[in-house]
């Protein structure tokens, strides 16, 4: 039986990448594309939801995608020390694949704003974990300017093999379902995965593997949406801790990818989120990270307005991590457990049996 290989192997013929760059994979790809029939009926309009559920990676993140390729490349070059400043996801996985290739590993996360599940992450896979006060826009500069001046590669967005890597999700839509959806919907922080789709898609197009493009709709959260805005948000404000970025890398490309695409890039508030959040785990089983949830809360949002107009109607949202990442949030939210005297009428009671 064949068995899946990484995206680098799977995709080479679309990578960077030569007989001479050492493959760094964790067999990261081949996420499940997970049809949604409860959310599709609910919000009816004839839409059908397709869930990419990206928490289903190696490290519980897409971030998985581009780092394959980032660190196959690092070691090509012969990095010794890889950094990054991350809101959590990109540092499990430059982490992860860090150790896997045997090269050091330093991340610098905006201290107080990093999900529990992403610290123990960085933590365990031997990283150094430093811990910035301030936000992730200020743990980002002082990277630059560490790679800027020392002999260090630095894996963040601006690496551009992270992109490279990324499109691959979007290869996988296309091979599963057999065309491009028409709608793909996404969370937006940095702006680097909505980039890598948009390419990834466009790539297969021209290649005649699909026979449409999809319109990119991204979603960033209301307290923390500069593209939206049109302006850099000094401290932006979300519980989504992985888009809560003000100023990201990767906007003149988002934003192209929207009007290529004749989609759209628009906010949902926390709130939003949080009732797809909880809306996808208790309808769906897809337990996915709050910022995740992103993509769907903009669909319900875009679907109450009659957005999805034209033709066919399938939707693909992009669920960008695992939920495990961030199990606070989720006790946090929902209704306590029952607490019983280990007798059968007390169970009976609760149960109203
Ligand atoms: C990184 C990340 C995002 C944002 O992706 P960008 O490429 O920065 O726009 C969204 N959700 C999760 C879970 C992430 O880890």
């Amino acid at each position: 039986m064949a068995y899946w290989k990484g995206v680098i192997e799977e995709y080479r013929a679309y990578l960077p990448v030569t007989e001479k760059t050492p493959v760094i994979t964790l067999k990261e790809g081949d996420t499940p594309l997970i049809y949604g029939p409860n959310i599709s009926k609910k919000l009816g309009n004839d839409l059908k939801l397709y869930f990419k559920f990206e928490g289903l990676n190696p490290t519980g993140s897409f971030k998985d995608r581009g780092m394959t390729m980032a660190m196959s490349k690092a070691a090509e070059d012969g990095a010794k020390v890889v950094v990054c400043a991350s809101t959590g996801n990109t540092s499990a996985a430059a982490a992860a694949y860090a150790a896997h290739a045997g090269i050091s590993c330093a991340v610098f996360l905006p201290h107080g704003s990093i999900a529990l599940g992403k610290m123990a992450q960085s933590l365990i896979y031997g990283a150094k974990v430093i811990a910035v006060e301030g936000s992730f826009d200020k743990a980002l500069k002082l990277t630059r300017e560490l790679a800027d001046k020392y002999p260090v590669t630095m894996v963040n967005s601006n690496n551009p093999y992270r992109i490279e890597g990324q499109k691959t999700a979007a290869f996988e839509i296309v091979d599963t379902i057999g065309d491009a959806p028409e709608y793909h919907a996404i969370p937006v922080g940095n702006a680097g995965n909505i980039t890598a789709y948009w390419k990834g898609y466009n790539e297969y197009y021209k290649k005649g593997l699909s026979k449409q493009l999809p319109k990119m709709c991204g979603f960033q959260a209301a307290g923390s949406a500069p593209i939206v805005l049109g302006k850099i948000v000094e401290d932006p404000q979300t519980i989504a801790t992985a888009i809560k970025i003000g100023n990201p890398y990767s906007w003149k490309s988002a934003e192209a990818a929207r009007d290529e695409s004749r989609g759209l890039i628009e906010a949902v508030t926390d709130q939003e989120i949080l009732e797809a959040y909880q809306l996808l785990a208790s309808t769906e089983g897809i337990f996915c990270e709050p910022a995740s949830a992103a993509s769907l809360a903009g669909v319900i949002k875009k679907n109450k307005q009659n957005y999805f107009v034209d033709g066919q109607r399938r939707v693909v949202c992009t669920l960008t991590g695992h939920g495990l990442k961030d199990p606070d949030r989720a006790v946090s939210i929902c209704s306590k457990p029952h607490v019983v005297k280990p007798e059968l009428d007390e169970i009976l009671k609760v149960l109203n049996l």
